[in-house]
């Protein structure tokens, strides 16, 4: 039997926990601190609770890693996680945004596009909606698919894996870059000045990952403000949550990897830029 370690029991890594435990895998569901975790929604809790593992000091050796902490988290686990691993252990980032992958050396490492909406609250996880990771293909990603196969984790083996990550990011990249420079929430998306904001972000998003060599269709734009026009006024995304929370931002991996791809490749991508600055300033101390 394979050991599963999840690292981060937060609302995606908790959640991808749960179901491995109920397809009856060997899970080690790992955090800062021992201790347990439950799992609401609509409502209603689960009837147990799902028992968190201290990672520093966890040593059993895990042939399947799900890394489930924030981007601005990953570096401070990358460490453990080589320990833990063997030369087989595939990991996979299960992270939004995109470039983490450029900064890791170790073998058989993917990043997954995460489709699990859910909130943490002390030790209380809100699961709102979806249990998919999108994978590319390739003989490890095709294996663990088959492993667990039977499980609700719906794991999608995705021929078009760039194009789903790039289209993820450029989703993240206009709602998030709103929400948290208003601070507020996507009832801002009202406000025309703001759509028009986000309409520029995602063109300047398409426009870099065409320099990547990712495509997409002359309806994107209208896409993905149909996608935000569909959210609740009153959801918060990531960004938004860690600003009013002071916790730091994925900047890094959602405006920051665009506006890096931008500078690499000359292109001119001014809306990307402020709000990237912007950003990066809002944190400064
Ligand atoms: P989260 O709820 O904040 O969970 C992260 C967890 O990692 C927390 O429990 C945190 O512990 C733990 N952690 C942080 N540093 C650690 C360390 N050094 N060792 C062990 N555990 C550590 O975050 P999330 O919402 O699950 O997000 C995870 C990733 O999924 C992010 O990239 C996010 O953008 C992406 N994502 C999230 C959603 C969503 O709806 N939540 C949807 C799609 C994608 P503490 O609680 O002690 O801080």
């Amino acid at each position: 039997m394979k050991n599963f370690g999840v690292i981060g029991p937060g609302a995606v890594g908790s959640v991808i926990a749960e179901i491995l435990l109920e397809n009856g895998q060997r899970v080690h569901l790992l955090g800062r601190n021992a201790g347990e975790v439950r799992i609401e929604r609509e409502g209603q809790l689960s009837e147990g609770t799902l028992s968190v593992e201290e990672l520093s000091s966890f040593q059993t050796t895990l042939d399947y890693i799900f890394i489930a902490v924030k981007g601005t988290q990953l570096s401070n686990v990358l460490p453990i996680v080589e320990k833990l691993s063997h030369e087989n252990t595939v990991t996979i980032i299960c992270q939004n945004g995109y470039g983490q992958l450029e900064r890791i050396n170790m073998p058989h490492t993917y990043q997954a596009v995460v489709y699990i909406s859910g909130q943490k609250k002390d030790q209380t996880i809100t699961h709102f909606r979806d249990r998919k990771l999108i994978l590319p293909k390739n003989k490890d990603t095709l294996a663990l698919h088959q492993l667990i196969e039977r499980s609700d984790l719906d794991i999608q083996i995705s021929p078009n894996y760039l194009y789903d990550m790039w289209f993820k990011l450029i989703v993240n990249l206009g709602i998030n870059s709103v929400t948290a420079l208003s601070r507020n929430t996507a009832r801002i998306l009202t406000n025309e000045k703001v759509r028009n904001l986000c309409e520029a972000l995602i063109e300047e998003g398409i426009k870099i990952a065409h320099a990547e060599g990712v495509y997409f269709e002359n309806s994107t734009i209208k896409d993905i403000m149909d996608i935000y026009d569909g959210y609740p006024p009153n959801m918060g995304t990531s960004m938004y949550y860690d600003v009013l929370n002071g916790n730091p931002m994925e900047i890094d991996y959602i405006q920051g990897f665009l506006y890096r791809k931008s500078q690499e490749h000359g292109l001119n991508t001014p809306h990307i830029d402020t709000v990237y600055s912007l950003l990066v300033a809002s944190e400064l101390g």
